[in-house]
């Protein structure tokens, strides 16, 4: 920090009048000492932490944002940036360095440049305590994940549970010293599986009424009121800076622009989510009441029952696909569309150091042998990582310090198998491997010479279309013909087996959508009116929901006290995958009209505009340069089966 303020003083004060390569590309070239031990810390703290990073990070967050917060607010270095800005269209700057300066100008007015000087205080000591208030967020989560497990004893404790679960199930109980039991914890690769497939009825409805208690499960680390005071900090720093509320504000730097524009995609899809669960569970309990189940379906049933009638409709259960998704085999089956599409080969690494033992290293290079950069995968649950799955990078792409290669890293939860095992996944899982690894081609594909606007580093409700997108080879029979293939005879997905997947693929979307849109509009009802009340958070959350009309046996996805997306930097956000998934489903068709989903002409239109751009041009701006048009909803809708 003290290295980074040193530069950034220098630029400050010199008395050269201001041009783009004294302000704004060395303020693009300061601070990579800071960046890069908080990289490491920050990562860490993510995948492998303990009580002392857990201390450190709390000691060094508070500060880190005081020290970002001084920068923007440093009127000196702001009167440069506003000169610049001003005569913008006399520069001469290229396009990436017009559209990098505008960018710069956004950031420090948003940040409150443009205050005085006792609203700027008051901005700095918002951003410090908002800061240190989301990371006892997220170790409060954590800390609840890591106490609470359900131990199983004895094959009555056992029922219903297939081998992959009971081997993970084991492992996870000899980690605890509990050996020769099973142990179920709230990692969702851990308890998901348990609900979904224990027949026992109270050991569901503990499990699962445990898992959404996450953040309010003691006193001691009660997230509701940190949630009460990180929204009422941020509709006090909306309102400071000229916003109706803390949505208006974050929305305005994204491609929604605002609350409405995001109600109204909700609202499309809404309505038809939940008419069609109110099916599904008419399915549900039918399916409950024919094996003798008298009850009404409860939340800690959906997944159980869905799993029978999938199994009932499809043939497909978990155990039927899970052997032909090795983990390895989709590994390699992510690499292989990756340089079928975009020509870039991988290759691991066994000699390059790594934080865990666990981590795998792979050095990606292009056609010629020219290296791009290293990915990293980080593929297992542990009890010191925080649950989820995510990448993110260890130095990202940029040229103005010289060529500077990615370090991507991508963290999964995925249950390990027993020694000696091959760990098996479900669709899900390998779904969302894809998802996680379009994100690392989006970081290493990269071709930008300003870090600020480097790989992923574009509007949050555009960075989903990368991965998201990428998700869609995973289901291609071309795919899955050569890499879902059984991992002890070797042989390929059957063709029917095949089938049914694709048939099934809309199966308990309805369930799905209201999980995921149910968060998403709290989310925003959040961030947009809950300001000026004194939030009694569960109160806020039912309220919110029963006027939605939420169906009473779907819980939200993410309840308010362990939503970590509207801590971290999804906060009125969470609308964002599914933003970004308009754009995902009507890109996807671009490769279906040509015939060919490698059509190698449209993969280097993705590359150019999509993976490789950063954010150097207007996102909107960026997709339209690749479809020709903008997105259209109606493909989403088509996707996710609510319209023919
Ligand atoms: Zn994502």
């Amino acid at each position: 920090m003290a290295a980074h303020k040193k530069e950034i003083a220098q630029i400050a004060v010199q008395t050269a009048k201001p041009t783009f390569a004294n302000t704004i590309a060395a303020l693009e070239k300061s601070g990579r000492l800071l960046d890069r031990v908080s990289r490491v810390l920050f990562n860490l703290a993510g995948t492998d932490t303990n009580e002392e990073l857990q201390r450190i990070e709390r000691e060094v967050v508070p500060p880190l944002a005081a020290h970002q917060t001084n920068i923007m607010l440093n009127a000196k270095l702001f009167r440069r940036v506003e000169d610049l800005y001003r005569r913008r269209s006399r520069l001469r700057l290229t396009d990436e360095q017009a559209r990098v300066l505008e960018l710069h100008h956004r950031w420090f007015v948003r940040a409150g440049a443009k205050l005085n000087r006792k609203a700027k205080a008051r901005v700095a000591a918002i951003n410090e305590r908002l800061a240190l208030l989301a990371t006892q967020f997220a170790q409060n989560v954590l800390k609840d994940e890591q106490s609470w497990r359900l131990v199983l004893d004895g094959e009555r404790d056992l029922a219903g549970l297939p081998p992959a679960l009971r081997v993970s199930a084991a492992r996870a109980a000899a980690d605890m010293g509990l050996d020769g039991k099973h142990a179920i914890t709230l990692s969702r690769s851990s308890v998901e599986p348990f609900l979904q497939f224990s027949a026992r009825r109270d050991l569901r409805e503990e499990a699962f009424n445990a898992w959404i208690k996450r953040g309010e499960m003691s006193d001691a680390r009660d997230n509701r009121g940190i949630v009460a005071e990180v929204v009422r900090l941020r509709a006090e720093l909306a309102s400071l800076l000229g916003y109706e509320s803390y949505a208006h504000y974050t929305l305005d730097d994204t491609m929604a622009k605002t609350p409405a524009a995001v109600q109204d995609l909700l609202a499309a899809v809404w309505p038809a989510a939940v008419r069609r669960a109110a099916e599904e569970r008419e399915a549900l309990a039918r399916r409950a009441r024919s094996e003798g189940g008298n009850f009404k379906i409860a939340a800690w049933d959906w997944r159980y029952f869905a799993e029978k009638e999938r199994k009932a409709l499809y043939d497909l259960d978990d155990a039927v696909t899970r052997p032909y998704f090795k983990l390895d085999n989709i590994i390699v089956a992510a690499f292989d569309t990756a340089t079928r599409l975009f020509g870039i080969g991988f290759k691991e690494r066994l000699d390059v150091p790594r934080y865990h033992p666990n981590v795998r290293i792979w050095e990606v290079t292009d056609k010629r042998g020219t290296h791009v950069g290293l990915f990293l995968g980080d593929y297992f649950a542990r009890p010191s990582k925080r649950s989820g799955a995510w990448m993110s990078s260890f130095r990202s792409q940029s040229k103005v310090t010289g060529n500077v290669r990615p370090i991507i890293v991508n963290v999964m939860n995925f249950a390990q198998s027993a020694e000696g095992e091959p760990t098996l996944l479900s669709l899900d899982d390998a779904r969302t491997l894809f998802h996680e690894f379009g994100h690392a081609l989006h970081g290493l594909l990269s071709n930008v010479t300003y870090p600020s606007i480097s790989g992923t580093s574009v509007a949050r409700d555009f960075v989903e279309l990368p991965s998201q997108l990428f998700e869609h080879w995973l289901m291609e029979p071309e795919v899955l013909k050569r890499f879902a293939v059984h991992h002890e005879t070797g042989k390929p997905m059957p063709q029917k087996l095949l089938a049914r997947i694709k048939k099934a693929r809309n199966f308990n979307q309805g369930f799905a959508t209201v999980e995921y849109a149910a968060s998403a509009l709290v989310d925003m009802e959040l961030h947009a009116t809950a300001a000026n009340q004194d939030l009694d958070v569960n109160a806020f959350e039912h309220t919110t929901l029963k006027r939605l009309g939420m169906p009473s046996e779907i819980v939200m996805r993410h309840r308010i006290p362990h939503f970590l997306h509207i801590m971290g930097g999804y906060a009125a956000g969470y609308y964002s995958y599914l933003w970004s998934e308009v754009m995902d489903a009507d890109a996807f068709a671009v490769f279906e009209e040509t015939g060919d989903v490698f059509d190698r002409a449209t993969a280097r239109k993705l590359k150019k505009h999509i993976y490789a751009a950063g954010n150097a041009r207007d996102p909107l701006e960026a997709y339209v340069a690749f479809r020709g048009r903008p997105p259209d909803v109606k493909g989403l809708l088509k996707k996710r089966g609510f319209s023919s």
